[in-house]
């Protein structure tokens, strides 16, 4: 052979070589963080508010980022929007008549998520809760169990008929309408000879969307979660002529995370397991992003979630460190801390017990379902002046920590993308995660 080719073979060997070494590894900078945030916390978003008029621009802004880093979208669609309806239901008018007698309506409250209800001997059944019964007891025996009931309530429980009439003659939402059992609550004292009951409910129907990216890894069915939720709770009460809660740390802040942990990882060689990117709706006004998503997915496929929150400020211990609600319910935490034992930053479980935080963000609906997935968060919210307020701007952030905790969110995910490790799942024995709607 000859001896002129083999130059360019050197010179490509050592090039590539080069390049190589000098390829730097992915890198989430503070430029795109604090781009993010400002973008959704600024006064045109309006507080995204998941019923309000601001939160198609958050969507879409957020969609435009996943385009740019070249995420796919999910099967089935083309866009990356998962959207779903929900329903508002208001009580309107009402006819209750016992023994041919009409009632007001401080005297009755229904439980049902249908238009209209009438209920009558054919359809339904009659209990009572006399003096003696424990009312709340025989309220959960009732409301829960499938039957379409009247449940007529002694006046001996006055005081909490009328505290539960209030909260539940308030208007509620529903993914689907008339699917469960209707029951109403009469307080009405002595024995029912005849009933005649209708209920009607004014229905609203109202669109919201997830905003869901994806990297598909080597192993389609087993998924690794990363989110925040993008909605807020929009315009509220004036203080100082501003009355936009911008909700930069609650939860753009969240989002910048997922964003750049996107971008990190679609920079990255193919992943052993598949990633999902997801920005939930409806966070502030019962979980429905999260709810919705979870019934999409097989829950089986989920191998971790990790959902960001409130990562803005960093916590009174100070910068490098960040903590994960439900620690001891599964290996995630320990996993975690573990990937990034080799650097100053610590992940350490949630110092807040009593805030009972597991429970409240998006991580829940799918723990419910066995998923490891918790919650990573940094601001210590016991003191935190801004939270839930007009106050919560980007320039009360700490641009730098934020980027901090997600390069090491980005890090400490790493074995669990290879599928190097894998946490145990959440056992359902939990009772606080057994109720769900
Ligand atoms: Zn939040």
């Amino acid at each position: 052979m000859d001896q002129i080719p083999a130059l360019p073979v050197f010179f490509a060997i050592i090039f590539g070589f080069l390049i190589s070494a000098c390829t730097p590894q992915p890198q989430v900078t503070e430029r795109n963080v604090s781009r993010i945030i400002e973008t959704l916390s600024s006064d045109q978003m309006k507080g995204r508010h998941a019923f309000g008029n601001g939160i198609e621009k958050a969507a879409d802004f957020i969609s435009t980022e996943y385009q740019d880093i070249g995420l796919s979208t999910l099967p089935g669609n083309n866009n990356f929007r998962q959207e779903f309806s929900i329903y508002s239901l208001k009580p309107s008018q009402a006819s209750v008549s016992i023994n041919n007698r009409e009632l007001g309506d401080q005297h009755y409250f229904g439980l049902t998520n249908a238009e209209t209800v009438n209920w009558t001997a054919d359809n339904s059944t009659i209990h009572y809760i006399s003096a003696k019964d424990d009312y709340r007891d025989k309220f959960s025996e009732y409301s829960s169990d499938d039957e379409s009931s009247v449940i007529i309530v002694d006046e001996e429980h006055e005081k909490l008929f009328h505290k539960y009439r209030t909260y539940f003659s308030r208007s509620n939402r529903t993914f689907e309408l008339g699917s469960k059992p209707n029951d109403i609550f009469v307080f009405f004292d002595g024995r029912v000879n005849n009933y005649d009951i209708t209920l009607q409910n004014t229905v609203k129907s109202q669109q919201l969307a997830n905003v869901i990216g994806k990297i598909e890894g080597k192993r389609k069915n087993e998924i690794v979660l990363f989110s925040a939720h993008y909605d807020h709770i929009g315009v509220v009460s004036p203080v100082d002529e501003d009355s936009i809660a911008n909700g930069a740390n609650d939860n753009a802040s969240g989002v910048s995370a997922v964003i750049e942990l996107a971008r990190y990882f679609q920079k990255m060689p193919t992943p052993e397991r598949t990633l999902y990117f997801v920005a939930f709706t409806g966070e502030e006004v019962g979980g429905y992003g999260s709810k919705y998503f979870s019934r999409q997915m097989n829950p089986d496929e989920i191998v971790a979630m990790f959902n960001i929150e409130m990562i803005g400020k960093p916590d009174v211990d100070g910068a490098n460190s960040a903590w994960i609600t439900g620690f001891e319910k599964s290996t995630f935490g320990e996993i975690l801390q573990n990937s990034v034992s080799d650097s100053n930053f610590v992940f350490y479980p949630d110092p807040y017990p009593n805030q009972n935080l597991f429970y409240r963000s998006d991580n829940a609906t799918l723990a419910r379902l066995g998923v490891p997935a918790h919650t990573i968060s940094t601001t210590p919210i016991d003191v935190d002046q801004d939270y839930h307020r007009v106050s919560d701007e980007f320039s009360t952030l700490d641009i730098p920590h934020v980027t901090n905790t997600i390069r090491a969110i980005a890090k400490a995910a790493r074995v669990i993308i290879s599928a190097e490790k894998t946490p145990t799942r959440i056992s359902n024995g939990d009772e606080n995660l057994t109720s769900n709607d």
